[in-house]
Order: structure tokens, then C-alpha cells, then sequence
């Protein structure tokens, strides 16, 4: 198994204040993995650092065989690699699905208009929504535009994706739907990094679950880790929710 993401003893302060204490954890080519901790204990702050949206203080990180940690890190190279969402989709409502999932290939990739309209299908195809290729986003639900927010980053054939909390925004019935979607990305062979709340997705789609705590990975296992916790802060965490 070769690791595509790998932390080690990654050190991030805002200010003075450090928000991560040594963090390390690595993720394997087509392992999912799950980030789960209360409000403020440094998810979003490792996932960020994973494709340098953040700099960190010391230690050292490779992802996908770049070297964030070296002066001689080839940003756009990176950004390729690694595709990331957000809990808010952010597309743009101006333009339509398509063009909304082609404005970066084609810029990136100077790709004519019969090939971005073909690769928008293929990444709609993924996602199950290509029936929407020519609506705008005020036309489709909040869970419909999330999905198409991820159809947008496999446009870019990243090698990792990222997910920080997608579905926090969505109602009950709509986080089914972009879950679902996770799960096949997962069944597909994607490497994934999964900052979730979800505790059924975590416990059943990722093969290991991390759970952050203060800036520190506290525990780290497969799944079933969260039937047996082995620290108190653990298992606090799963009975108070949030
Ligand atoms: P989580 O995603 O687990 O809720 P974050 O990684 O967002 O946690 O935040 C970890 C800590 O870092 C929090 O105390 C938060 O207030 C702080 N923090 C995050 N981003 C910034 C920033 N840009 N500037 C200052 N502090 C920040
Ligand atoms: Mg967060």
C-alpha cells in the first residue's frame, strides 16, 4: 500500500495560538477515511493544510508526491491533484451547471466546447444528475447543488478528494442523497478525506475514522472504533453529539 497523503508532526498556529500539535496520520491510494471531532479541534485546519488553502509551521507533508513542506511545491500541480468541497457549494448562479462545471478545465485545460460539454456529462453521469446539465442552480435543491459542487471537482480528475462537512448545511432528507454519492466515489477507488458529522457514514463507508481532539489526533482506527471507544474524550463525544 503506498501512501498518497502523508502528515508528520504538523505544527499550525494562528497567531499564538496553535490549533494543530503534532499532527500525523497518512491516508492510502483508494482508502477512505473519516475526520470526526467536536467544533474547533483542528478538522478543517488538517484538511486545509492538505492542499495548502493553509502553511504550516513545521513538520513535514507529501501529498500525492508533492512536497508542501519544500520551497519548491508546485502549487497548480498540487491543486490538480487534490479536489476539495465545502460545506457551502458556492456555484456560481450566473452561469449554468455546465458551464459551472467547465469553467476550470477550460481554463486549465483549454479544452473546445464539444469536449467540456462531454466531460461535464461524465462528471454528471458520477454524481447522477446529468438530466441538469443546462439548468442554473437556483433551479435544483441544496443537496442537487452540492452534488453538482463535487461533479465540478471530478471534472478535474483529481487524485484525492477532500470533504469538509457537505452535508452540515443540508436538511435530513437531502444529506442522504450527497452521502450516497460519497459512497459510490468510495466504492469507485477514490482516496478520500471525510470531515464529517455523519456517524453511520463514517462507521459504515470509511475504513478508518480519526478522531481529533485539541489540535491532536486522540484516536484512530477502523470503523468499529466507535462501537469501543478507548478514551474518555471519545467516548464523550459520541454521546454529547457536537
Ligand atoms: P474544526 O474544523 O474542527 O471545527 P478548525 O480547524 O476550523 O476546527 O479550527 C481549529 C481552531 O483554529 C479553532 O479554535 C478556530 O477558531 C481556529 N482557527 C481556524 N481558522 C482560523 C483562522 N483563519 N484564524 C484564526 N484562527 C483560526
Ligand atoms: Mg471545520
Amino acid at each position: 500500500m503506498s501512501a498518497v497523503v502523508k502528515l508528520h508532526d504538523i505544527h499550525k498556529s494562528f497567531g499564538t495560538v496553535e490549533v494543530l500539535k503534532g499532527v500525523s496520520f497518512e491516508i492510502d491510494r483508494g482508502e477512505v477515511v473519516a475526520i470526526i471531532g467536536r467544533s474547533g479541534s483542528g478538522k478543517s485546519t488538517a484538511l486545509r493544510c492538505i492542499n495548502r488553502l493553509e502553511t504550516i509551521q513545521s513538520g513535514t507533508l507529501e501529498v500525492c508526491g508533492h512536497r508542501l513542506d519544500q520551497p519548491t511545491l508546485d502549487l497548480r500541480a498540487l491543486r490538480q491533484d487534490v479536489g476539495m468541497v465545502f460545506q457551502s457549494y458556492n456555484l456560481f448562479p450566473h452561469l449554468t451547471v455546465e458551464q459551472n462545471i467547465t469553467l476550470a478545465p477550460r481554463r486549465v485545460k483549454r479544452l473546445p466546447n464539444s469536449q467540456a460539454r462531454a466531460l461535464a456529462q461524465a462528471s454528471l453521469e458520477r454524481v447522477g444528475l446529468a438530466e441538469k446539465i443546462d439548468c442554473y442552480p437556483e433551479q435544483l435543491s441544496g443537496g442537487q447543488q452540492q452534488r453538482v459542487a463535487i461533479a465540478r471537482s471530478l471534472a478535474m480528475q483529481p487524485k484525492v478528494m477532500l470533504f469538509d462537512e457537505v452535508t452540515s448545511a443540508l436538511d435530513p432528507q437531502l444529506t442522504g442523497e450527497v452521502l450516497r454519492v460519497m459512497e459510490t466515489l468510495a466504492q469507485g477507488g477514490m482516496t478520500m478525506a471525510v470531515v464529517t458529522h455523519e456517524m453511520t457514514f463514517a462507521r459504515r463507508v470509511a475504513d478508518r475514522v480519526i478522531f481529533m481532539h485539541q489540535g491532536r489526533v486522540w484516536e484512530t482506527g477502523p470503523g468499529e472504533m466507535l462501537e469501543n471507544p478507548q478514551t474518555p474524550e471519545l467516548q464523550a463525544f459520541l454521546s454529547n453529539g457536537l
